[in-house]
């Protein structure tokens, strides 16, 4: 078996959405062997036993390796659907009239149901309605008749069952968490998710419900595919634990060409508070279908390294597509190649520290990656006991890998999805000498450093309390520490 080594050639990290293509062990083995760190459980899709059974293998897997690998669960969220039509898919005739009732009915040429009350509550005369992933548009003419919208077809096409609909512009009063997503949280949690990643937030309030439910038994992860949400963006940001470019959704709901721009917007916004970000959707789309990337994708995932994301993700390519292996060896030699051009390592730099937002754990990470860039240290070294410190080592963006021990296997894992971050569980350090030891050993094990490197080591004093850090230890690595 070549399970692929602790310490990977490349600092961005990789997302690996699982389905029908990759839910076989073998599979799964080999694209964490090619490089993968976060498996997404989409909850859109499959049974609780096919989530289940996926959970249980990567963990099997993670076992094996050595290497922690993060789990994140992705809620459906409130995804609008139409209802069904009595004989079949229609054909929308662009200019036509079109209505959409909140009652049941079966559709058919004149109309369907649209099975969602809230929507009925905020649609207003002049109102784009987006169907079948923007497809199909509709412009809402009348609602003087409770539960029924008047619309005429903008740009028709065909039509069938339960195709989903986007209403850009409005706030719609629906909590990011459905009926269903509640379920289904509670089942993620208990099997141990480290990530929950919570689908069409559209205010700051989202992430606060969603934090209320899940306290600290996983990380939350916004993913932002709604206007409404980009206009809460900083304070979406702060309450988050990180965040998601969700470019499928948000190009629908907005036109294509802001997509880039928003990008660039979102990731240097959170890398500023120091929340890990994920570029996600239509990153090598082409190779659902064939062996190699287009070239314009593989520009597409360079851009994001390039933007200072950390992780990129792959959807359909390795849940559905004929190729998901190819399609994450691809991805990291991307990332690979990427990283090692200098202009990356210049643009990813972080933006300076300033007096007001920095805290103790800042300013610690800034000098100590100062210190390893200049006294070419092998590896920072970060005793972390609720991730945040790593976190903030990590948003320095700094040349040298950064180590996070941690007594917390969930911690460790929830850091998989961290830019240049490698992460331990391992008990908790009692004194400044076990500390230090600790870390020599550490390094020398994974295959960071060898005897005579040396190492930027940060931690809080007392040991163990969350919050603290305030050490900063520049070590030789010897044998006085004893053996790796
Ligand atoms: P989805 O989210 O794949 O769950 O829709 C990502 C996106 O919209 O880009
Ligand atoms: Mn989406």
């Amino acid at each position: 078996m070549n399970l692929s080594p602790f310490k990977l050639d490349r600092r961005t990290k990789i997302v690996a959405t699982l389905g029908p293509a990759s839910q076989e062990p073998a599979v799964m083995r080999r694209l964490v062997e090619a490089g993968v760190n976060v498996f997404r459980l989409n909850f859109s899709h499959g049974t609780r036993e096919a989530q289940r059974a996926l959970y249980e293998t990567v963990r099997q897997i993670e076992a094996e390796i050595g290497r922690p690998l993060s789990i994140l669960m992705d809620l459906q969220g409130p995804k609008l659907r139409i209802g069904t039509f009595a004989e079949g898919p229609i054909h929308l005739q662009t200019g036509a009239t079109f209505t959409l009732y909140l009652n049941a009915r079966k559709g058919d040429k004149e109309g369907v149901t649209l099975p969602h009350p809230e929507i009925f509550e905020v649609l207003r005369s002049g109102h784009e309605l987006l169907l079948d992933d923007g497809k199909l548009r509709l412009k809402v003419t009348n609602t003087a008749e409770p539960g029924v919208a008047v619309t005429e077809v903008l740009v028709g096409g065909a039509l069938s069952d339960r195709k989903g609909v986007n209403v850009p512009q409005t706030q719609l009063p629906i909590s990011a968490l459905t009926e269903k997503d509640r379920a289904d949280l509670a089942f993620g949690l208990e099997l141990g998710v480290d990530w929950v990643a919570l689908s069409f937030v559209q205010r700051p309030e989202d992430i606060i419900e969603a934090k209320q439910l899940i306290g600290d038994r996983a990380g939350v992860l916004a993913k932002l595919e709604k206007p409404s949400a980009l206009d809460n963006l900083e304070e979406i940001i702060e309450l988050s634990d990180a965040v998601m470019v969700a470019r499928g959704d948000l190009g629908v709901e907005l036109p294509p060409e802001r997509v880039p721009m928003i990008q660039k917007r979102i990731v240097s916004l959170a890398r500023h508070h120091g929340r890990p970000v994920i570029v996600a959707t239509q990153m090598l789309e082409s190779m659902i279908n064939a062996p190699v990337p287009t070239r314009a994708e593989a520009s597409d995932v360079a851009t994001a390294i390039y933007d200072g994301a950390d992780a990129v993700m792959l959807s359909a390519e390795t849940a559905a597509g004929k190729y998901p292996l190819e399609a994450v060896e691809v991805m990291g030699r991307i990332i690979s190649e990427t990283e090692k051009d200098l202009r990356s390592r210049h643009v990813l730099k972080a933006d300076p520290l300033s007096d007001e937002e920095s805290t103790d754990a800042d300013v610690i990470a800034y000098a100590a990656s100062q210190i390893a860039s200049v006294r070419h240290c092998k590896a920072i070294v970060t005793f972390t006991s609720t991730g945040s410190t790593t976190v903030r080592a990590a948003r320095v963006r700094g040349d040298v890998p950064i180590l996070g021990l941690t007594p917390s296997l969930q911690v460790s894992r929830k850091l998989a999805l961290v830019w240049g971050v490698y992460s331990v569980q391992t008990r908790d350090v009692v004194s400044f000498s076990d500390m230090v030891g600790k870390a020599v050993r550490m390094v020398q094990r994974k295959g960071f450093a060898e005897q005579g490197d040396r190492i930027v080591v940060t931690a809080g004093v007392p040991f163990g309390k969350p919050g603290t850090t305030n050490v900063l230890r520049l070590a030789m690595v010897s044998s006085e520490y004893g053996k790796p």
